[in-house]
């Protein structure tokens, strides 16, 4: 069967789902529409992540899939190889993580097990003991006796050679007689109402935008800043808490801010002193590196975690039935992390909305 599918978003979510959908709907058009598309944007988040995969919590703000569409994307990200991972900019990297008393990995055995999160013997965390003196720097409450090191492989997704990789592949999907069978279309949409005449099913990626089209009061804006520096001699991921250190393709990204209910875009130049001093103490080489710029993105939580699910969304009188809509939105702090797990499920949810027996 051919079907129209609209996908609203052209962040990590909305592009992933829509390549997703299209390797499944083999002889279906999709059309991806967006108030903005990267890289002429400002306010769409992907574009001003950090993009490591990786998840110390379980359940952030109350999602419980959380960490099986992490091991998915994981499984994803192992897919690309060197050049070709250069290219997407997925590579994979070692990953050492500083926890400390209650602040520690909230995490049951099964989760870190899952994620491949390896506790490291107090032999093998001797050369990170500087962090027993610079702790209160980075926890609140820190204690030294209860400071635990782990380490894992993770992946870090350059997010704007990712964003480019891919809306590319998404404009090279052609039919079998060579034409294309993905559009874009730049506008803001303002009611699923006015895509019902046009489309079978819509994929809801629009982030916090959500809060407005699906009347959604749980979308909550997390305000992030980070730090850009030179430092081609960083080659892990060093993280504690909110501050992180994470080698890129093109340079070192210092974080971050988690200003939950702010959603002003300017870099502040007391949030990035704060940043470079934690991250001094997390990783004291970083001190001399030459800064490049600071960037803010404002990240799209929800209360109640991510909301991936199928809704028949009533109309309006003047168009007689419902539409099916699947909502993919609200990934707040791990939308890189999670997206390629989110993007399958909203494969299995279209395939549910457009079965012969799922009845409107
Ligand atoms: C500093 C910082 C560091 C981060 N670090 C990480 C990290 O290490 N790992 C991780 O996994 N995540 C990280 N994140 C979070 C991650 O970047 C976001 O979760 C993710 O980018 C959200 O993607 P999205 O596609 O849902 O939303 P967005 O990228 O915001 O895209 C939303 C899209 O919807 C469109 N839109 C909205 N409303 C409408 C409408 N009504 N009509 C038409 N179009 C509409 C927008 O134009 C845009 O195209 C970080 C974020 C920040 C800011």
């Amino acid at each position: 069967m051919s079907y129209k599918i609209a996908v609203i978003g052209a962040g990590v979510q909305g592009l992933a789902s829509a390549l997703c959908l299209s390797q499944q709907f083999l002889h279906s058009h999709i059309t991806v529409i967006a108030s903005e598309f990267y890289p002429e944007t400002r306010n769409i988040c992907s574009s001003h992540g950090l993009g490591l995969v990786i998840s110390t919590t379980v359940g952030e703000m109350g999602n419980e899939d959380i960490t099986d569409y992490i091991v998915t994307t994981m499984k994803y990200c192992s897919s690309f190889k060197k050049d070709y991972g250069k290219i997407a900019g997925i590579l994979p990297i070692e990953t050492i993580l500083f926890c400390n008393g209650k602040e520690g990995l909230q995490m049951c055995a099964k989760d870190q097990q899952k994620l491949g999160f390896q506790r490291l013997s107090d032999d093998e965390a001797k050369p990170y003991d500087y962090i027993k003196d610079n702790g209160a720097k980075l926890f609140h409450d820190f204690r030294k006796d209860h400071l635990t090191v782990y380490k894992m492989t993770s992946y870090v997704i350059d997010c704007n050679r990712y964003l480019t990789w891919l809306k590319q592949k998404l404009e090279s999907t052609v039919d079998s007689n060579g034409s294309k069978r993905i559009s874009f279309q730049s506008r803001h949409v303002e009611s699923f109402a006015e895509l019902a005449p046009f489309y079978d099913l819509v994929i809801n990626c629009s982030a916090l935008g959500a809060k407005y089209l699906a009347n959604d009061n749980n979308v909550v804006p997390i305000r992030g800043q980070y730090v850009s520096v030179a430092a081609p001699f960083v080659d892990k991921v060093y993280m504690a808490g909110e501050t992180i250190v994470i080698p890129r393709c093109d340079d070192v990204g210092l974080g971050v801010t988690a200003q939950v209910g702010r959603s002003d875009i300017d870099p502040d130049p007391k949030d990035s002193d704060d940043i470079r001093r934690r991250c001094e103490a997390l990783f004291p080489p970083i001190k001399n590196a030459k800064l490049r710029y600071s960037n803010v993105g404002i990240r799209p939580a929800r209360i109640g975690g991510a909301r991936v699910e199928l809704e028949l969304v009533n109309l309006n009188s003047t168009v007689s039935s419902k539409l099916p809509v699947i909502h993919n939105y609200g990934h707040g702090t791990k939308g890189f992390a999670q997206h390629w797990g989110c993007a399958q499920k909203v494969v299995k949810l279209a395939s549910q909305a457009l079965s012969s027996s799922f009845k409107l």
